[in-house]
């Protein structure tokens, strides 16, 4: 009896370390330019299971839409990598995803103002359709929950539609496979005017995990004009709903050049 409440205790206690979440597994990775030194940044390169740290003519970067999120960055390298703790953001340009460091003066550069919402899209309403375009189910998963009473996208005016016709905004999702950018291209033409397209997580923004593959284009923006980035692995709902604001202009962009300004 005693050695069986011994062995639960201990079981008891490895489950609650497998269950803890580490402190990392939220938010997005933040450079910290003064230390991004060269053997910072060769680590960083390596490290990176999705590529999402390059170096190109004296600029050091990272974008967030190839960041799977592991948090391996920011444990291995903390002098050169923060953390920007559960941000739920959408940005209505695809380089506002992409962190750049000017080695030579160690600040971020500065992409300017983004683009405006567009007018024609900032209705009291907004119906709109999903197309799943070879998304792991994940990204689906996590629009399927906008409806729940938590979230509650109706106090917004957002609902569901079931046909194209009927829509304002084209949701995809998913890193587009071949096969599915016809049927895709197909959605959105079905469309009537004004429509908006919203390209939800990093598989939709820039093929995520599959951009390698040859199966896939690598993001919505080869096949539709996206008006609306929602970035994550998955997205949490809250950043669905920051995106479909933000395409209806009733709130402002925060996320400018990777950095929260
Ligand atoms: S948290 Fe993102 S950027 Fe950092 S190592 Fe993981 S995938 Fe790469």
């Amino acid at each position: 009896m005693i050695l069986r409440t011994f062995r639960m205790g201990v079981l008891a206690r490895a489950l609650e370390e497998i269950l803890q979440v580490p402190p990392h597994a939220f938010g997005y990775p933040l450079l910290k330019p003064q230390g991004l030194s060269q053997e910072a940044r060769e680590g960083l390169v390596k490290v990176c299971p999705s590529g999402a740290f390059f170096e190109e003519e004296g600029v050091f970067g990272l974008d967030l839409a190839r960041c799977v999120g592991c948090g391996r960055c920011a444990l291995g390298y903390p002098e050169a990598v923060g953390e920007m703790k559960t941000l739920e953001v959408a940005v209505t340009r695809r380089e506002d995803l992409i962190q750049r460091v000017d080695l030579e003066r160690g600040v971020f550069l500065d992409p300017g103002p983004p683009p405006p919402p567009r007018p024609e899209l900032a209705l009291p309403t907004l119906a709109f359709r999903e197309v799943s375009a070879g998304d792991t189910g994940l990204t689906d998963s996590e629009i399927a929950l906008l409806g729940n009473p938590f979230n509650d996208m109706g106090r917004f005016g957002f609902q569901v539609v079931a046909s194209p016709r009927h829509g304002d905004v084209l949701l995809v999702t998913g890193p587009v496979s071949r096969n599915m950018a016809k049927a895709l291209e197909r959605t959105y033409q079905a469309m009537p005017e004004p429509k908006g397209v919203v390209a939800v997580g990093n598989e939709a923004i820039a093929g995520g995990v599959f951009a390698e593959s040859r199966e896939v284009l690598g993001g919505v923006d080869k096949v539709l004009p996206v008006d609306v980035y929602v970035p994550g692995d998955p997205p949490r709902p809250g950043a669905i709903l920051h995106g479909l604001l933000l395409l209806a202009g009733r709130v402002v962009q925060r996320l400018v050049g990777g950095v929260v300004r």
